[in-house]
């Protein structure tokens, strides 16, 4: 149907990439929150903006087309796409996730849904038997992230989705960190994927928003209803910018991981370094998975100094990249997973899994890399005690 064949088109030209109205070749945003209806009891396409609103519809068909599913939805930050997909589940159901879920989707699954008698248990989902070995009668969804945050742990995605349908449950990934630039789970046979839209997809850290995508015309109502119901949607503004920045989406990530991979062979060979975190490099966890799943490593690192560097010191030094939450800007952001990211996850939890307190997560930015990897050696000297 579409004129065009790859996903580099598609990021441009799909969902409604032209305003129906007007022809204009950006979808306008929409501002408005209700819509004059003809008449009583007639038919019409628009009614609320919570309900629909054409410049998010436009958000919504274009990550739906991206990502290889049947329908899309959009929310106002990543958190309020995971908790609709939450709300699919009632009391007694119990979701097994990976061991390194993002914190926030570990605190809403500890502190809110436990509420309602949803439960959960933390598994290393790189190891199939033992997590079929965890599939009660009350387990009714997998969640997992490949590569998972900060460690970029890779899961067999294709193998989780034929777990789950084996045994009758959902399967679901966060496919914040690739996107579906890189890696579609939907392809795999994954359920739904959900994305923080306010990472890689929106791209300049601008805008907070969250995605989701589904296969299934059951699934496609109940998130529908979950959406407008709950009601977390995100303005037109944010709809537009999500929509503008997909747009750039390849081209960007591009770079980032050209950036990447030049980073994480750098830190590899760095004496201050004592392990690289990265898909992309031969030898990594999850290397050949990884490799059939995705079109490459992405653009996320994580490395640990020695223990004779002083890690606040490292952060203090830095001048380029930027120490702060999130990632995938255009902009080089580090954070320190122990403090920030996954301050949520019990310190013994934390040790147990790898995020010790000397991990450094980097987002690798566009800049030049010769400047970032100049900032980061800097930072590293001065550091050292
Ligand atoms: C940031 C992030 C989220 C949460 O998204 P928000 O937009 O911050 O609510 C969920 N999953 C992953 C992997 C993330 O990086």
């Amino acid at each position: 149907m579409a004129n065009y064949k790859y996903i580099d088109s598609a990021l441009i030209h799909g969902g409604i990439s032209t305003d129906e109205f007007t022809g204009a070749v950006n979808v306008p945003i929409y501002q408005t929150s209700t819509y004059r209806q003809t008449g009583l009891g007639e038919e019409f396409k628009w009614e609320y903006s919570r309900t629909g609103n054409p410049t998010r519809t436009a958000l919504e068909a274009l990550i739906a087309e991206l990502e290889g599913g049947t329908a899309g939805f959009a929310f106002g930050s990543g958190m309020a796409a995971i908790t609709a997909v939450l709300s699919l589940f009632g009391s007694g159901d119990k979701i097994l996730i990976s061991s390194n879920v993002y914190g926030g989707t570990f605190r809403v699954l500890d502190k809110v849904f436990s509420h309602f008698n949803i439960g959960y248990s933390i598994e290393d989902t790189t190891d199939l038997a033992a997590l079929e070995s965890k599939i009660t009668p009350e387990v009714k969804a997998i969640l997992v992230e490949s590569p998972a945050n900060p460690l970029l742990t890779v899961t067999d995605l294709a193998a989780v989705a034929a777990l789950a349908k084996k045994h009758g449950i959902l399967s679901i990934v966060d496919n914040t960190f690739m996107t579906p630039y890189l890696q579609r789970p939907i392809g795999l046979g994954v359920d739904i994927v959900v994305h923080s839209a306010t990472k890689y997809l929106g791209g300049h850290s601008d805008v907070v928003a969250g995605l989701v995508v589904v296969n299934d015309d059951a699934l496609t109502q109940r998130l529908a209803f979950i959406q407008n119901s709950t009601g977390g949607v995100p303005g037109p503004f944010d709809s537009f910018l999500l929509i503008r920045g997909i747009k750039t989406l390849g081209v960007r990530l591009d770079r980032h991981v050209e950036n990447a991979e030049k980073a994480a062979r750098y830190l590899q060979n760095h004496k201050a370094v004592k392990k690289v975190y990265y898909p992309g490099l031969p030898g990594a966890q999850g290397y050949e998975i990884n490799k059939r799943q995705a079109k490459n490593g992405g653009a996320m690192i994580s490395f640990e100094l020695y223990e004779n560097y002083d890690i606040k010191k490292f952060f203090k030094s830095l001048r380029l990249v930027a120490l702060a939450e999130s990632l995938g800007g255009v902009e080089s952001l580090v954070c320190h997973p122990a403090s920030m990211t996954h301050a949520a996850i019990p310190y013994e939890v934390r040790q147990r899994i790898g995020i010790t307190d000397g991990l450094i997560r980097l987002s690798v930015g566009i800049e030049s890399i010769d400047d970032i990897l100049a900032d980061l050696d800097r930072a590293i000297a001065e550091s050292e005690e």
